[in-house]
């Protein structure tokens, strides 16, 4: 089928949910992506902070290809071994004890809120707490998710959503602690906001959410479905603050384009949590899916990914910078490790993301004003300088 023909039969078939850019791409190589006319792109946004290890990356196809000829699905009504391994390298990757795997990252978000709230309801046997949640956060589109996401347009036409949220401003403790009642259950964000913008926390601000939480016995939910799996340079990006979370999501960079997310407690958390009849997923944490997950914590600790992520930011950071300096329409760089927003000013973002991906860059914005920088993990020097160039031509 020409390419044409695939556009008009996608918007013919699917719903549109999407305004998608007029480009299909085929196949990945790399850091670099081809359309169905041949034409090749350099991936700064690796399918929104998801393909970690680029692509086509030989290992990693192998290990689904011998998993696929193995056994792709079983349910969860019986052990399988990716799964028993997945979950082992999640937990040791950050201390934590018991892990639950899911199919995206909203799914995730979900486990972790009925997780919060069952802890608090075999604590005190209540059933209205409430959770704090941030404004410019995103933590998903289902029914709970959204209603933890601070973001009202998206909201509106959904209502109503589930009660007892109450949204504080990120990075602002006061607003946090005025928002906290003897009912409140969790406290839930994004270590650095995403689709808001590309806001990290401040350290003092995790610091001392942590503290409320401790004083109050309040669990965190930190959110780290997307800038989780070494995208800051630290492979959980809490980890860069001394901070831990009671309850962690993670998805995106997880399996590295299978889809697949889990939600992880403490033992604290674990303590009184879910259990059987609870929750559940037919497909959550299936041998293809946690054999991704597997095969890409092996893959991270074989070729150094997340030491190369740091190695490679003040580079990239450096680049940014003077791309920030030399373009008066452009007003900041925010963001941490390959997690990095340039933010537009007097201009539309679409235009330069639209610019760009004709000039053969895919990059992607987030909230109204920034153009998203989340390449694959593994790019180098090189990468950047041609991305930088690309960038350029495309103001
Ligand atoms: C993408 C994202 C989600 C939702 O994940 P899906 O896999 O799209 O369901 C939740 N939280 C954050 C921070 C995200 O970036």
């Amino acid at each position: 089928m020409k390419t044409e023909e695939i556009m008009q039969e996608t918007d013919e078939y699917v719903l549109h949910t999407y305004n998608r850019f007029p480009v299909v791409f085929e196949r990945g190589e790399g850091v670099h992506l081809y359309d169905t006319d041949g034409k090749e792109y350099l991936d700064f946004a690796a399918g929104i902070a998801v393909f970690g290890l680029g692509y086509a990356n030989r290992e990693y196809n192998d290990a689904l290809k011998d998993q696929i000829d193995h056994i792709i699905h079983t349910s969860n009504l019986y052990y399988n071994v990716p799964m028993a391994e997945a979950a082992r390298k999640v937990a040791e990757s950050c201390g934590m004890s018991k892990v639950f795997f899911t199919n995206s990252g909203t799914e995730a978000i979900e486990g972790a809120i009925k997780a919060a709230r069952k802890y608090a309801w075999l604590r005190d046997g209540s059933s209205d707490h409430e959770i704090i949640a941030m404004k410019h956060s995103f933590h998903g589109r289902s029914l709970g998710a959204l209603s933890v996401t601070g973001n009202t347009s998206y909201q509106e036409p959904f209502k109503p959503l589930i009660g007892g949220i109450r949204f504080a401003e990120f990075n602002d403790l006061k607003s946090v602690e005025e928002s906290i009642s003897d009912k409140t259950c969790a406290i839930i964000m994004e270590t650095v906001q995403g689709e808001g913008g590309i806001y990290p926390a401040e350290k003092e601000f995790l610091q001392g959410v942590r503290k409320l939480c401790d004083e109050h016995d309040i669990l965190l939910i930190l959110d780290e479905i997307q800038c989780g799996m070494g995208r800051t340079g630290y492979l959980w990006a809490w980890q860069e603050f001394g901070v831990k979370p009671d309850i962690m999501t993670c998805a995106k960079a997880l399996g590295c384009g299978v889809p697949v997310g889990c939600f992880v407690l403490n033992e604290k958390a674990a303590s009184r949590s879910l259990v059987p009849g609870d929750h559940g997923s037919t497909y959550g944490g299936n041998p293809l899916a946690t054999r991704a997950v597997s095969t890409v914590f092996d893959l991270f600790a074989k070729n150094h990914i997340v030491e190369h992520v740091k190695e490679l930011t003040p580079y990239l950071e450096q680049k940014l910078d003077s791309l920030v300096a030399g373009h008066d329409f452009l007003a900041a760089r925010r963001g941490k490790g390959f997690m990095q927003g340039l933010v537009v000013s007097g201009r539309p973002v679409g235009e330069i993301v639209s610019n760009a991906l004709q000039n053969g860059l895919v990059v992607i914005s987030a909230g109204s004003d920034v153009i998203r920088l989340v390449p694959p993990l593994v790019i180098e020097k090189e990468d950047i300088d041609e991305m930088i160039r690309r960038l350029e031509a495309s103001f």
